[in-house]
């Protein structure tokens, strides 16, 4: 059956020059950078040269780069670390509503443990005013931390304006770059932040390692104790192969960066005219403009997300509900409830993601496959339209 993968935000496929670099990584070239002999330093060269480049790409010196195991370890080590290590300044923290949960969650877990948390709302679109954050900051306050987009709607945050604030009044800023990285400019200058996270498998890179950039001079404590790696301040062993296929999938994000996103919002405006064309009773979500290029959410009345990715993934299409069961809890998804949609009508989301392999025929599928299944339900379902 042809497979026509629709779920980018959730994971990418390796790129093959990817795994290519990879490759030397496992077996042969298999050192531990802290050792001092000759496979060793091998090992670390190749650690220090990834560093290096992925310093550059973000316009930050290689010693403000700490590789992790991904966007949760990079985002729980900001959080965390500049909490426990900023407790003498204070114990208020800020939030967006709309954070990805390894934001949200670690906030929470704070919370438990005697943190002032404010979390923020949003408009409808899912953009956070920087007003509200200026607003929202004390004297106590030591960390913001608001995603530089959102990986359910795709709304990109003013991330540059926040930032002035937080300077301003002292405050670090953390974002959570994840879902941005290689389709909007990531450089931390620009962008003005003290922490930064990036994830390797959200950019055709492989899964289980990320980095979280470090502004020099900022105050944090580790999140892993035990060995002296990443200047006492990330302990493990490094993940030499994962390192590499992260500074090489950077790289190639960067140099085709215009073509993707060029392909994307050709791919992503495409399907939303299809729908918008093909059927009665939906809504896009998220900013009309300030969006990730590759990002499709609509709600569909009147049907159930997973019925829907059920359906679709039965003739092959591959996407993602923000609907109740797929988060595995019985709520639906905190971002759309945080931008005013109903319990009932969240039910009925769905996420299009569209990627480096993403085809005009694929669109042409879904376009033509889409309407009938959402019709279909729609006559069958019990909250239907005809129903009511
Ligand atoms: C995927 C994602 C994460 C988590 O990254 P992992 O590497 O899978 O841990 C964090 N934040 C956002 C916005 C994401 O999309």
């Amino acid at each position: 059956m042809k497979k026509i993968y629709l779920d980018y935000a959730a994971t990418t496929p390796m790129h093959p020059a990817v795994a290519k670099a990879m490759q030397g990584y496992f077996s042969e070239d298999f050192g531990n950078p802290s050792s001092l002999h000759s496979i060793g330093q091998k090992a670390k060269d190749a650690v220090e040269q990834a560093r290096y480049e992925v310093a550059h790409i973000l316009g930050a010196k290689p010693k403000e780069i700490i590789f992790t195991s991904g966007g949760s370890e990079s985002n729980n080590f900001a959080i965390k670390g500049v909490t426990h290590a900023m407790k003498d300044k204070g114990n208020h923290i800020i939030t967006s509503k709309i954070e990805h949960h390894a934001v949200l969650e670690p906030y929470h877990f704070l919370q438990k443990n005697g943190f002032d948390v404010t979390f923020l709302s949003v408009d409808n679109y899912g953009v956070v005013d920087p007003d509200d954050v200026k607003k929202a900051i004390i004297d106590k306050t030591i960390l913001v931390s608001i995603m530089h987009a959102n990986n359910e709607i795709g709304t990109i945050e003013p991330i540059e304006e926040i930032s002035k604030i937080c300077r301003n009044k002292g405050v670090y800023l953390h974002t959570d770059a994840v879902q941005s990285f290689g389709s909007l400019d990531t450089n931390v200058d620009k962008l003005g932040v003290d922490f930064l996270s990036i994830s390797a498998h959200k950019f055709y890179g492989p899964k289980g390692v990320g980095l979280l950039y470090i502004k020099q001079g900022t105050r944090i404590s580790p999140l892993i104790h035990g060995g002296a790696q990443e200047w006492n301040k990330r302990a493990s062993t490094h993940n030499v192969p994962g390192i590499v296929g992260l500074a090489k999938a950077a790289q190639l994000a960067i140099v085709e960066k215009d073509e993707r996103v060029k392909h994307y919002s050709h791919l992503r405006d495409k399907l939303i005219k299809l729908i918008f064309e093909k059927i009665e009773d939906v809504k896009l979500n998220g900013h009309p403009e300030k969006r990730l290029p590759n990002n499709c959410h609509i709600i569909l009345k009147y049907v159930e997300g997973e019925s829907m990715l059920l359906k679709l993934d039965a003739i092959g299409i591959e996407v993602a509900t923000g609907s109740a069961c797929s988060s595995g809890s019985l709520e639906p998804s905190h971002v759309l409830l945080s931008i005013g949609i109903t319990p009932e009508d969240a039910h009925g989301s769905l996420r299009l993601t569209i990627g480096r392999l993403t085809t005009e025929q694929d669109i042409d599928y879904v376009g033509e496959h889409l309407p009938k299944i959402v019709d279909d339900l729609r006559r069958m379902s019990p909250i239907g339209k005809g129903n009511r």
